[in-house]
Order: C-alpha cells, then sequence, then structure tokens
C-alpha cells in the first residue's frame, strides 16, 4: 500500500534546546503531527488527523487560547488533512476509516472534515475521552471535535492477537493490514497504528507510535536521550507513568529488531517526519 506523510499541524512554540530544538528558550522549534494517508484497495484510510478546516479559520474557538499561545500553530486551511487529500487528486468522501492514535485535540481535530469515515479507537481512548474525569483531561479532550457523532469503531483491549511481542493487536478489517496496538500511558487508551507497506529502508511495516514518545532519540538513541522540557510534558500528561515508560522500552526493542521489520516513528517528531517523507518520494 502506498503510504502518504503529511503534516496537518505544525506547532512552533519557543523552547530551543529545552523542547528538542537549538539554541536558548527564545528561539522556535518545529512540531509537526505526523499524518498518514493510505492508499488502499478501494478506499482511502487516515492514521490521525491534525487540524480542521475551521481551525484554521479561527483558531482558539476548539483548541482554546492556551493552546494556541503554547504552541504557536501554523493553521492554513491548504494544510488541513481534508485539503491535502484534495490536492493529492483524491476525493475526502473516498477515506472511509480514520484509525486514531487518541483523541488529544491535536490528533482528533480534523475527524470533522471526514464525517462519512469509520472512527476506529480503543474502547479505553473513547471512554476517557467522553468522560473527561480529571483537570488534564478536561483540558486535552475537546468534546466539539466529536460533536457531528462519528461513526465510533471501538476496539477491545482484552481481546486481540500478540504482533511483535505486543497484546490484544487488532486488525481494522479482514485485509489484516492496519493494526491497531493498545499502548496504554499517554492516555488511558493510547494505541499505535501499524500500518503494512514496505520503505527503501527494508522495513515492511510502519508504526505510527502517535505520542508514545516524542523525539527521535528517545527510541533510536543508545543510551535514551529526551530533552527536559519535552519529558516533563510527557510525565505531566500521562495517566500511567509506568505504564508509559515500559512501553517505550517495548518500542526500543521493537524498533532495534532487524527482524520485526518495523519502521518505528511518533507523531510530533520533525526528525522522524523528514526523513519518511523523503524516502516515500523514493518508493
Ligand atoms: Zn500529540
Amino acid at each position: 500500500m502506498r503510504v502518504h506523510h503529511l503534516d496537518c499541524l505544525t506547532m512552533c512554540p519557543y523552547g530551543g534546546s529545552f523542547l528538542g530544538g537549538e539554541g536558548g528558550l527564545g528561539k522556535r522549534v518545529r512540531i509537526v503531527a505526523h499524518v498518514l494517508l493510505v492508499e488502499r484497495k478501494n478506499a482511502l484510510a487516515l492514521v490521525d488527523t491534525g487540524a480542521a478546516l475551521q481551525d484554521a479559520d479561527d483558531p482558539a474557538k476548539r483548541f482554546g487560547k492556551p493552546f494556541v499561545w503554547s504552541s504557536s500553530p501554523r493553521l492554513e486551511r491548504d494544510r488541513c488533512a481534508v485539503s491535502r487529500v484534495r490536492a493529492l487528486g483524491f476525493d475526502p468522501k473516498d477515506v472511509t476509516d480514520i484509525v486514531i492514535t487518541h483523541l488529544d485535540l491535536d490528533h482528533a481535530a480534523g475527524l470533522v472534515d471526514f464525517p462519512n469515515a469509520t472512527v476506529h479507537v480503543t474502547s479505553a481512548e473513547h471512554a476517557a475521552a467522553t468522560a473527561r474525569a480529571t483537570l488534564v483531561e478536561k483540558m486535552r479532550y475537546v468534546p466539539a471535535m466529536w460533536a457531528h457523532d462519528p461513526k465510533w469503531k471501538t476496539h477491545d483491549a482484552k481481546s486481540g492477537d500478540i504482533w511483535n511481542g505486543f497484546e490484544s493487536v487488532r486488525p481494522i478489517d479482514d485485509e489484516e493490514e492496519i493494526l491497531v496496538i493498545p499502548l496504554r500511558g499517554h492516555t488511558r487508551g493510547h494505541a499505535a497504528v501499524a500500518v503494512r507497506s514496505p520503505i527503501p529502508n527494508g522495513r515492511e511495516w510502519l508504526l505510527h507510535a502517535g505520542d508514545s514518545y516524542f523525539f527521535h532519540d528517545e527510541i533510536h538513541a543508545t543510551p535514551p536521550r529526551c530533552p527536559t522540557g519535552l519529558s516533563f510534558y510527557q510525565t505531566f500528561l500521562a495517566p500511567d507513568e509506568d505504564a508509559r515508560k515500559q512501553n517505550q522500552d517495548r518500542l526500543r526493542r521493537l524498533a532495534a529488531d532487524k527482524d520485526a521489520k518495523t519502521h518505528v516513528f511518533c507523531a510530533h517528531s520533525s526528525t522522524e517526519f523528514d526523513e519518511l517523507e523523503r524516502m516515500a518520494k523514493h518508493v
């Protein structure tokens, strides 16, 4: 399957080396929202969504002023997933499935631009986003992003198969080429999404790890390394810090295992995004 790598919500907060860029706190850092557009046999699928058209028109309305102020998003209609799908020559109506790593506002905002798509999410994430039980969850989950009442398809973490050492893995349908992999930690029902799509480095699966980690060296360097600000931010947001850390260990093992033939990347690393976008041009 051909996969397009799209950045559908670029954020440019101040933070320099504190957030993984260069220099002092006054320097801006480029943080992407890595969305996959998957060309399937008879349809299209998205992994995560980034921003919606209406967010480009009025960023603070759904994202809220604190998010806009702290992350400085570059919101333009042309960069939203629905515009990118059209620009590639496809009809957005052919996006039949959206697989969402979790329902944080920067991942779920674009759902509204694909009202007819089936939205795949873990049961635990759907429950957490609807209950909004804690202060952090009231901040991160924005009900307006699913006010259009999407066609949810929830995946229960108690069922499924083992895949590369990960439990409760479920394909979204009989094709078994897009898998939902529960990776609790960043949120209560966070998941990674595996897509079968060979890339030039010999790997056969892409593993979109969502917000399981934020910085490429957290998973791909030995010893692992994460800038202080990003490290603090991840711990602050996580409802289950132990699970988050354990799942990072599993992702490190998977990324290092050549036999698994799986390319691991997260939602927000511009380094990983640029590498994959470059490779996709040579497929
Ligand atoms: Zn995120």
